[in-house]
């Protein structure tokens, strides 16, 4: 494996796609997911110019977090986080992707010692096996979601179907775009909706042509 050469490919790839869709690259920023690797492998992404570092699971958050404090890295955990976790990591994150109920979120307004950027998942495709909110419920629940001022709601996370075709991703991720700017029109406090997290691998491009300003990005950076 090539780190640096595959780094420089996925930097390259993201900047392409951003000028395709006539967006600055700097407007995207690159998560790399590192739960492929261990520690010596991520601070080496880190020493080549790498600025932030996702993991989907609490274990392996806190063993990159260790190895990684020192360094200057933004921290993202992306993925599920069950409540009796929350205390164990929530301040040491600066953006959770992965907010998916009402009574995760008056866990961290519990836990959090500071205001924690949060990102609403959504299960816009409807399948069985996501976690999120539907689309249709997420209006509702904002009024409730508001009372929490330890949680900002940057914006949306969505992760499209393994199988998905071209079209049906990029009526995922345009759907997505869309009722964050819908949700951002009702500026409410705490809520500004900016942002974007979606975008993998084999989706990023289509993600970014749709508004995405975090991809996540795990497989493209440790191929052989
Ligand atoms: C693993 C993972 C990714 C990265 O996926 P790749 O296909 O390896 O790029 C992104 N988001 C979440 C939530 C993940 O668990």
């Amino acid at each position: 494996m090539d780190l640096a050469k595959n780094k420089n490919f996925v930097y390259e790839q993201v900047a392409a796609a951003a000028a395709k869709a006539e967006r600055q690259p700097s407007d995207i920023s690159i998560i790399a997911v590192t739960k492929y690797v261990n520690s010596q492998v991520a601070e080496q992404l880190v020493d080549l110019g790498v600025k932030h570092i996702g993991e989907n699971r609490v274990d392996k958050f806190l063993d990159k977090y260790q190895a990684l404090k020192d360094k200057d890295v933004t921290w993202h955990l992306i993925g599920t986080l069950q409540r009796r976790k929350v205390k164990d990591v929530i301040n040491l994150v600066d953006y959770f992707h992965a907010l998916d109920s009402l009574k995760l979120a008056a866990e961290i307004q519990k836990r959090a010692d500071h205001t924690i950027k949060c990102f609403l998942q959504v299960n816009i495709s409807g399948e069985e096996s996501k976690h999120g909110f539907n689309p249709t419920e997420v209006d509702s629940i904002l009024e409730e979601l508001a009372a929490f001022d330890k949680l900002e709601i940057v914006g949306l996370m969505t992760m499209a179907p393994i199988d998905a075709s071209d079209r049906e991703l990029d009526e995922i991720f345009k759907q997505t775009n869309d009722l964050r700017q819908r949700l951002k029109e009702r500026n409410i406090k705490n809520m500004p909706f900016d942002d974007l997290s979606m975008g993998m691998s084999r989706d990023f491009p289509m993600a970014i042509s749709n508004g995405s300003t975090f991809v996540r990005i795990g497989t493209s950076f440790f191929k052989e």
